[in-house]
């Protein structure tokens, strides 16, 4: 075990001090404080007057499609209710404007559909809460949550926003640093405010909290194998933007069948919930499964944090591009590891989710998040093909090193900037105004359309009698 105790060098105090100066006005100020029996309470002070408040992060569960809080949030405030109206969970007291609001939860531990978890819970009782489950935005009335785009947040309608975790006695170790039970941030911050007593570990690599309660295997892959993928994207890829990146590694035990891993990058600091009965006597592919998740989540740390896209609509890039560079990493540092069942995969989910003439700009409105990561691959493997075909040596990474070279400064890759990378790559400008169409209005007849791409770029594959699209080795 390589991982040794740190002392985290910002040690920030929050004293009481007299001379404190008074803190700035916000139109929403939170604070999270936990209670004796396990819960924890949210009081709401609005400094701004609107009859409803919807949750930013209003996603459904993963097992069941259901909304979340209304399984772990009660409204103690009296004449206030909290009700799904769309998309969102919104508050609001029948027209009245809303001054404050008490909301007790039981932390909500469970995995979301394409959202972060709203807290990880670590085996020792430890928790990290993620801070934009908190985040909410004003509404005209309640009912108009029902025309809110699908990603909306605070600073699609402007809110300022004060989130204050007050946990006395408690250790916060919140933005790298170790705190005395209190974190103050904004609800929209997007972090991961950890409370408990597990020790920060740090590697020259990474620093972090993993759950005392992991099973050894796997807490020597973060040990051994973080490191040298980290290494290999970022030899890659250039430096990432954010630094040296945080780890919250959070085991939720064995009482489910199978494997689950689950996680994401938020500002430099990757989050995982990782449980199932097979983790604990791994087999190879169980071991492959968790290389190639720490391969997607770290490749984040340049596909949504070093560049980061517009808007939802254009994550197929990242999503699609984090699938295949944690391939790629795969075979650099695990040779003997064969990508064609993964890959098959994204063939099959891009096209059993994306229909005659539906855009993949238009999926996350149509619901099926899934097919941003299958036909961002597709699309990507295509890009990497098509320039092997000049560059024997290139692969996705040097597909991703241009992009992010060529757009470092300004932090952004457009759908546009991709598509032209990918013309570029391909030297077919025909196959790029179809990709183009693909993505932004839908073509015809997708299944031809994958099938054309494949055969102009040169990836390996066949057409089954069952008319799909088998893959060769790529
Ligand atoms: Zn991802």
């Amino acid at each position: 075990m390589r991982f040794r105790s740190v002392l985290v060098s910002a040690l920030l105090t929050l004293g009481a001090c007299a001379s404190a100066p008074k803190p700035e006005p916000v139109d929403v100020d939170v604070t999270v404080s936990p209670a004796a029996d396990g819960s924890w309470t949210a009081d709401y002070r609005f400094g701004k007057s609107a009859p409803a408040w919807a949750f930013a992060r209003s996603a459904v569960t993963a097992a069941d499609k259901t909304p979340w809080r209304a399984q772990a949030w009660t409204v103690e405030t009296p004449g206030v209710s909290l009700k799904r109206i769309g998309r969102y969970d919104v508050l609001s007291a029948d027209g009245a404007p809303l001054t404050g609001v008490r909301i007790r939860f039981k932390p909500f531990t469970e995995e979301l559909e394409k959202d972060y978890r709203p807290t990880l819970q670590f085996s020792d009782g430890g928790q990290a809460h993620y801070t934009n489950q908190f985040e909410v935005v004003p509404l005209a009335n309640a009912a108009a949550a029902e025309s809110l785009p699908v990603d909306v947040d605070s600073e699609i309608i402007p809110t300022r926003s004060r989130l204050t975790f007050d946990a006395p006695g408690r250790r916060a170790l919140y933005n790298g640093a170790v705190l005395d039970g209190r974190v103050v941030t904004g609800a929209g911050s997007g972090g991961y405010a950890y409370f408990g007593d597990a020790k920060a570990i740090e590697t020259g690599s990474l620093a972090g909290i993993v759950d005392p309660g992991i099973p050894s295997w796997l807490r020597d892959e973060l040990d051994d194998y973080l490191p040298k993928l980290l290494a290999q994207h970022t030899q890659r890829l250039g430096a990432p933007a954010a630094g040296r990146p945080m780890v919250f590694a959070a085991w939720g035990g064995a009482a489910q069948p199978g494997v689950s891993l689950n996680g994401g990058v938020l500002g430099g600091l990757m989050q995982m919930d990782l449980r199932g009965q097979r983790v604990l006597n791994p087999d190879k592919p169980v071991k492959n499964l968790a290389r190639w998740f720490l391969g997607h989540e770290t490749a984040h740390f340049w596909l949504a944090q070093t560049l980061r896209v517009e808007t939802g609509a254009d994550n197929w890039m990242m999503e699609g591009g984090a699938d295949i560079l944690a391939v790629r990493a795969l075979g650099v540092l695990a040779p003997d590891y064969d990508p064609t069942r993964r890959l098959q995969g994204e063939v099959d989910d891009c096209l059993g989710l994306v229909g005659p003439n539906e855009s993949l700009a238009g999926v996350l409105e149509r619901g099926e998040p899934q097919a941003q990561y299958g036909c961002g691959a597709v699309l990507l493997l295509a890009a990497e093909a098509g320039l092997r075909k000049r560059e024997p040596e290139a692969d996705a990474y040097t597909f991703w090193r241009r992009l992010i070279d060529a757009n470092r400064a300004d932090g952004v890759v457009t759908a546009d900037e991709w598509l032209e990378a990918f013309g570029q790559a391909t030297g077919d400008a025909e196959l790029t105004a179809e990709t183009r169409r693909f993505v932004t209005e839908g073509v015809a007849d997708p299944t031809a359309f994958v099938a054309t791409l494949f055969a102009r770029t040169g990836v390996a594959h066949s057409l089954g009698a069952d008319g799909k699209i088998k893959l060769g080795a790529n």
